[in-house]
């Protein structure tokens, strides 16, 4: 039984007798680790099947005449499908190698300015039919002490995010300050919002507070939970404030120690 509850008495520390109470977890690490294997192994054997799948469907899209709209449609939409389960099983793969490795590989200082410029101007062609204006306000020095990759990871869905529930028009802002509590990336915009009741929930694995926004921006539900989960690895944390119909504000918090010029940090 999971929930065994272990009872015994403590009498050596001269308060009294007092209950101590412990839970049984070894079962529970041991379930969730097999539940983590689980995932592993399922998104990595799916990557093969999709890869063939993806080949053939491009090559029939290359044969099948335009006099054929039907089965040209069809294979559309199937080729975009099999795009979809693609990303979700890269989103899949990501989180489960956030999960299972040791969380200082690949240390370096990172430049950040570049990379979230970089963003930006990706973002900026995305969304080029929704006319956003996407500020940033990131001073060129800004570096931080992390893993590349998955900073990418963690901004690029911010920014995705704010792309995607943001209606044409609007306004995204990057911005970066460093103070003493450390470095903070922000991503904010006026768009959808989100009710706050959804919050404390929102960087669970396909949790989604409104379902029918997902068919409209094919997003995979794992973005948040990946931010969360790279945040944890960098010590740091990720903040949200919303406000439904208004917009919302995604905040990275990183603590002094990734900090490249203190005097404390260590780089690389
Ligand atoms: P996905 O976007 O693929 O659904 P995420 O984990 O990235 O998955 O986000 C989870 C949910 O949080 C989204 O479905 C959406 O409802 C909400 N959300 C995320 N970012 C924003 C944002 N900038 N504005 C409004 N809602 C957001």
């Amino acid at each position: 039984n999971d929930n065994r509850i272990l009872q015994f008495r403590v009498t050596e520390f001269g308060v009294g007798e007092q209950l101590l109470m412990a839970r049984d977890v070894t079962r529970i690490h041991h379930l969730e680790q097999m539940r983590k294997d689980f995932v592993a192994n399922v998104s990595h054997e799916l990557k093969t099947p999709l890869t063939v799948l993806k080949g053939y469907l491009e090559t029939l899209l290359d044969t099948v005449p335009e006099e054929q709209p039907r089965l040209r449609r069809a294979l559309t939409q199937m080729e975009s499908q099999s795009d979809r389960m693609e990303a979700l099983v890269t989103d899949l793969l990501l989180l489960s190698r956030l999960e299972n490795t040791d969380a200082d590989n690949d240390r370096q200082a990172v430049a950040v300015h570049g990379m979230l410029n970089r963003m930006r101007e990706n973002a900026q062609a995305l969304s080029a039919d929704k006319h956003h204006q996407i500020e940033m306000d990131v001073p060129t020095e800004a570096r931080l002490v992390a893993n590349p990759a998955e900073l990418e990871s963690a901004f690029g869905n911010l920014i995705t995010n704010a792309v995607k529930y943001t209606p044409s028009g609007g306004l995204i802002r990057i911005q970066w300050w460093q103070d003493e509590k450390g470095a903070h990336l922000a991503v904010t915009d006026n768009g959808l919002g989100i009710d706050p009741a959804h919050i404390p929930r929102l960087t669970e694995r396909f949790y989604r507070p409104d379902n029918s926004r997902v068919t409209q921006t094919g997003g995979t539900g794992l973005g948040l939970a990946i931010v969360k989960h790279v945040m944890i690895r960098h010590n740091g944390k990720l903040d949200i404030k919303s406000e439904l119909g208004k917009g919302s504000t995604f905040t990275c918090h990183f603590p002094p120690e990734r900090l490249v010029n203190r005097p404390t940090a260590v780089a690389g």
